[in-house]
């Protein structure tokens, strides 16, 4: 038996029975969208994902080639990319007329999260396509949509991202891009972009670069900066591709994980001006660039939880497969057989706390993808808007956190077997970390969360989201599922509690004590969002009339996962209420010469 990358049924059950996603289907944002549609694209999602894997090894090993400024990708690479853009996947969200699928994004993360699960490092490629072809359908005039959207949705094009510079990474308004108007109107970039994914590549015709840059004379910080685009080759008038354009690349970095994703520095105008054109207004740059951002921020939960759930399931088989030792009920039976490690208590513990996360995560990014669904359609905007945006943070940093986790433990699982290439955890956990560092570390996310998202609007979308947890502890408790609502109840109340105590220490102005607890309140955040997802579950589980044991297994994961995050709650408020201050009194050594 061979359990996949992905929990097909489990799936099924989120939208269908959860989350109810077949009510987008009457909006006329998505009519024409059905069941039929939905599954027909997992099937084909989870064939193209065997058909990736394989792709996976030989990126790992065999990595790229960097000479004269150009990247050669592994062999294997071209055909998959090939097969990939046939099969339409960087579109699956975005309009038809512009050559995309227009499928809701809450059904769209999971064919998604089944594809970069196979191949994290290929994947980033069309997602980076996909991220572009959006910031410029929204950001963009109609000639720049027409021009660039269906070329980066069918992978003639490929897209980048270009923000960091080597003295602006978390700070993106320490950039020093500069950006000069010329007489016909286009721009000149000059500067150097570091870390840039798939900035230089043999896949694509063009790569198209959308460019944080600042026009001379424009505001220091994030104020003055704007958002060109720029094309490896030159455009004509028409569209066409002509002569290289000024940006070259200059190298790539030698890196512990996804090793098949070129990370590059971008030259923009060092020998020959860099032309490129500016995208929506001068000095809102930044504003346009964050849909890109939240989009990507999305994409990096999705590579968590794919990578998590391979690296689960991975590990769920070896433990039905690998004997060892006996089962805790025959120790004293000298005549009894070894058995399956899957018998052993903290085996099954391991795996979970796995189950628990995934499961979790995947409801997670679906949840805060449907708001967004339903934005689109027009339902409450205001609100639903407001509580994707919440949840964005915890789908990006929490997510990628407890995914780590979830790979790390995978490796145990296999004992010192995991910790060899003939398995593939070990490169799922070097794939892994990455996710917990771009698009802003855990640490950024935190204090996005706590500095902007939960004081917004007087806290609106917190209360929102402790009324929306009421709700589904009401419905627990009417399908008997009453200790488990009690447990959530208290969840729900440590979570405004720690939430209107950093509020106090903000109106206070104690702004260090808030920051240090950034980080803890994002995990106990997700923690808390993820116990009330898992009790939604356990709900619809409850609901179905016709009980099989898959449903049990649903109760059983969140009554799981919904203990033990309330231990670790409970151990979090006590910390935080403490307000300690230690690492601010810490006196680092050499700190004072900095
Ligand atoms: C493989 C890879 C691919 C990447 N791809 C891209 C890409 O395609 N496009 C792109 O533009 N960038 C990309 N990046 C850059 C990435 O987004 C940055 O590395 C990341 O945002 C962190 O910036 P930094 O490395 O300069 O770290 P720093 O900003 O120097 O941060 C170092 C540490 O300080 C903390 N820190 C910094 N500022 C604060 C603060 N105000 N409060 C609290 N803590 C803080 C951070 O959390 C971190 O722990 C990539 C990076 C890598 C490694």
């Amino acid at each position: 038996m061979s359990l996949g990358l992905q929990d097909r049924r489990d799936v099924s059950f989120l939208v269908r029975d959860v989350l109810k996603v077949d009510r987008l289907f009457e909006t006329a944002q998505f009519e024409g969208q059905s069941w039929e549609t939905f599954e027909m694209i997992m099937d084909s999602a989870l064939k193209q994902a065997e058909a990736l894997l394989p792709t996976n090894v030989d990126g790992d090993r065999e990595g790229l080639k960097f000479e004269a400024g150009a990247v050669t990708t592994p062999e294997s690479f071209k055909a998959a990319y090939k097969s990939f853009c046939e099969g339409g996947w960087i579109g699956l969200t975005e309009p038809e007329d512009l050559g995309g699928f227009n499928l809701p994004k809450s059904l769209a993360v999971l064919p998604q999260s089944a594809l970069i699960g196979a191949n994290v490092a290929f994947y980033i490629l069309p997602g980076l396509g996909h991220g572009a072809a959006d910031l410029i359908a929204h950001a963009g005039t109609k000639q720049q949509i027409k021009r660039y959207v269906p070329k980066l949705l069918s992978g003639e094009w490929g897209g980048t991202m270009c923000l960091t510079e080597a003295s602006a990474g978390s700070d993106v308004g320490a950039l020093r891009a500069t950006a000069k108007q010329q007489p016909d109107g286009t721009w000149h970039i000059t500067g150097t972009k570091i870390f840039i994914s798939w900035g230089e590549h043999d896949l694509s015709q063009n790569i198209v670069y959308p460019v944080l840059a600042r026009v001379e004379g424009d505001p220091a910080g994030t104020r003055g900066i704007s958002l060109f685009l720029v094309n490896k080759y030159q455009l004509d008038e028409k569209g066409r591709l002509g002569a290289r354009n000024g940006v070259v690349c200059t190298g790539i970095e030698h890196k512990m994980g996804i090793h098949a994703s070129p990370t590059c520095t971008l030259a923009f105008g060092e020998d020959a001006p860099a032309v490129g054109e500016l995208i929506g207004e001068q000095r809102k740059g930044l504003a346009a660039m964050f849909k890109m951002m939240n989009t990507a921020r999305i994409a990096v939960g999705l590579q968590a939880l794919g990578v998590a759930e391979a690296a689960y399931r991975y590990a769920h088989q070896y433990a039905l497969d690998r004997v060892q030792g006996v089962a805790p009920k025959d120790m004293r039976d000298p005549q009894a057989k070894s058995c399956a490690i899957i018998k052993h208590p903290d085996v099954r513990r391991m795996l979970m706390d796995m189950r628990g996360y995934v499961e979790g995560v995947r409801a997670l990014l679906s949840y805060a993808s449907l708001q967004q669904d339903l934005v689109a359609a027009g339902q409450e905007p205001e609100r639903n808007e407001a509580m994707a945006g919440l949840l964005t943070p915890l789908c990006k940093g929490y997510a990628s956190e407890v995914c780590y986790q979830a790979v790390s433990d995978s490796i145990l699982v296999l004992g010192g077997h995991g910790y060899l290439s003939d398995h593939p955890l070990e490169q799922n956990l070097r794939d892994m970390v990455i996710a917990r560092l771009y698009e802003g570390t855990t640490g950024i996310q935190a204090l996005d969360l706590v500095a902007r998202k939960l004081g917004l609007a007087k806290g609106a979308s917190l209360k929102d989201l402790l009324g929306r947890m009421s709700e589904t502890i009401a419905e627990a408790k009417a399908e008997g599922l009453a200790e488990l609502a009690g447990v959530m109840e208290k969840t729900r109340d440590s979570l405004g509690l720690v939430a209107m105590k950093l509020g106090e220490g903000f109106a206070k102005g104690d702004v260090d004590g808030v920051f240090l607890q950034a980080t803890p309140m994002l995990m106990l955040t997700g923690d808390a969002v993820l116990s009330w997802l898992h009790l939604m579950m356990a709900v619809a589980a409850k609901r179905v009339e016709k009980r099989a044991v898959f449903h049990d297994n649903k109760i059983a994961t969140a009554q799981h996962f919904i203990i033990n995050a309330a231990g670790r709650i409970g151990g979090r408020v006590k910390a935080m209420l403490a307000n300690d201050k230690a690492a601010m009194e810490m006196k680092f050594e050499g700190e004072d010469e900095v």
